[in-house]
């Protein structure tokens, strides 16, 4: 029997046949198109929890997206195993004419498609990738020298006169496309068992764009109380559930603070590409310097919520049970981390990537680096964030914090780890003498 010549489309963190960039390319060209998504092991080997909410949610999305090709008569391969050896494996299987795919920008997915263009080239099948997961781009908006920005205002500033000029447009959705490969043979995917994993008991957010929520954003942002004060969409942002050119259209006529927000998931993104050393490193070298302290029984406190701060642990509980922690959370509970227990970064970066459903690695680092001042922020060190005043401003009525220590007023409830004054001396006179040398 003579191979299907198709074009391949790979999803990647575009999960949607709605405004999908590649997708809509690949769909322009005269070949059927054969959708497939890879279960990476490179990625899910690492995975510390059997129960991960994230491999859940991607297995339920990418099954919702099979049902979705099988009503078009189509369908959508999906493969366990490493990129290269399912790609090789589909070459053989199909005629591929070419693949296409949008482009992500974290290392390990630079390294992997470049390993995948040169192999694809050998094979004379073109790979064709596109720009879907951000508005702009690594070098789309860069200072009048032509350099990356390296603080967030001027970036900003300069995105947003950018994205009034010429906001990217969105495109159709796919499902009105009649050149999808059509098959009749049913879909198969690997089960959650099959892969090592088992579904988990944490509750998804939903991906509709709730336009009371952006309204009044920059009204009620900055309270963990409040039940919709932020949108919580960073999950399906990360996955692609969720358009980005859909959301802040809608964001520019609704709410500009709401946009910034969505500018500073660029900023990162951006400043990933152009200086991945941030991975492991300080983004200002200097702070590499910085002895923190090895302290393992302290981070497990920390981690646990059982540090006698009631916000940070507040915080720290509401991560761990919902794989969520609100942004004003986030930076408290990563200055307290950073600076009242002198711990690297780099562990409380890594316990949020385990566990926040929205983890994503420029953010999350940009967001940590910035708590530990040794990222891009133009302030210095010595911004200590000062929990007690913090819970004052922002959860005056200890609502949040209630809802998540209930036995804050009882005898179970521990004593302050550290000392609000002599931990903030401690990381100021520590920070002070390293980037000194
Ligand atoms: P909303 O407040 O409704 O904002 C809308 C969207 O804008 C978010 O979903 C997100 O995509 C983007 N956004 C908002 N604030 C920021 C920000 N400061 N930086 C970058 N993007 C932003 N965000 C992540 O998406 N993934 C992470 O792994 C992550 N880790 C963080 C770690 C620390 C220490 C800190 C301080 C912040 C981190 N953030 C991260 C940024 C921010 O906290 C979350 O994006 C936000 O809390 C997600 O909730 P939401 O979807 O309700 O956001």
């Amino acid at each position: 029997m003579s191979k299907a010549t198709v074009n391949l489309f790979w999803f990647r963190r575009d999960l949607r046949l709605d405004d999908n960039m590649g997708l809509h390319y690949a769909l322009q060209d005269s070949h059927p198109v054969l959708p497939i998504f890879i279960f990476d092991r490179h990625i899910l080997d690492k995975l510390e929890d059997r129960d991960d909410a994230r491999v859940t949610f991607l297995h339920q999305t990418i099954a919702h997206l099979q049902g979705q090709l099988a009503q078009k008569g189509s369908t959508m391969v999906v493969r366990y195993g490493t990129p290269m050896q399912v790609l090789q494996d589909l070459v053989q299987e199909y005629n591929v004419a070419g693949v296409y795919t949008n482009r992500d920008y974290e290392p390990y997915a630079r390294h992997r498609d470049e390993q995948v263009q040169e192999y694809l080239k050998g094979q004379q099948i073109g790979f064709h990738t596109f720009k879907d997961h951000v508005l702009f781009e690594k070098g789309e908006v860069l200072t009048g020298g032509g350099d990356p920005y390296k603080v967030y205002s001027p970036y900003g500033r300069n995105w947003l006169d950018k994205y009034e000029k010429e906001a990217p447009q969105s495109v159709p959705n796919a499902l009105q496309s009649s050149q999808f490969y059509a098959t009749t043979e049913p879909a198969t995917m690997p089960s959650l068992e099959e892969m090592g994993f088992k579904p988990s008991g944490i509750s998804l957010p939903g991906s509709q764009i709730d336009e009371g929520i952006i309204g009044s954003y920059d009204k009620t942002r900055n309270f963990p109380a409040v039940k919709k004060g932020t949108s919580r969409l960073g999950l399906h942002l990360r996955f692609g559930t969720l358009s980005i050119r859909k959301l802040a259209a809608r964001a520019y006529q609704l709410n500009k603070t709401y946009l910034n927000e969505l500018t500073w998931r660029e900023f990162y993104a951006m400043i990933l590409w152009h200086f991945p050393h941030v991975v492991d490193k300080a983004f200002k070298p200097a702070y590499d310097a910085i002895p923190w302290r090895d302290a393992p029984e302290e981070f497990e406190k920390w981690c646990q919520g059982k540090t006698g701060y009631p916000i940070v642990d507040a915080g720290m509980r509401e991560l761990n049970a919902t794989g969520y922690m609100h942004n004003r959370v986030r930076m408290i509970t990563a200055s307290f981390l950073t600076k009242h227990l002198l711990i690297d970064w780099r562990l409380g970066e890594a316990y949020f990537a385990r566990k926040l459903l929205d983890f994503d690695l420029s953010s999350n680092n940009g967001g940590w680096q910035w708590a530990a001042s040794t990222g891009t922020d133009a302030q210095p060190y010595f911004r200590i964030f000062n929990p007690y005043s913090q819970t004052e401003k922002f959860d005056q009525h200890l609502e949040y914090v209630r809802h998540w220590v209930p036995e804050l007023d009882t005898p179970h409830y521990p004593k302050a780890m550290v000392d609000h004054k002599l931990a903030r001396n401690r990381a100021l006179e520590t920070i002070k003498e390293a980037v000194k040398k």
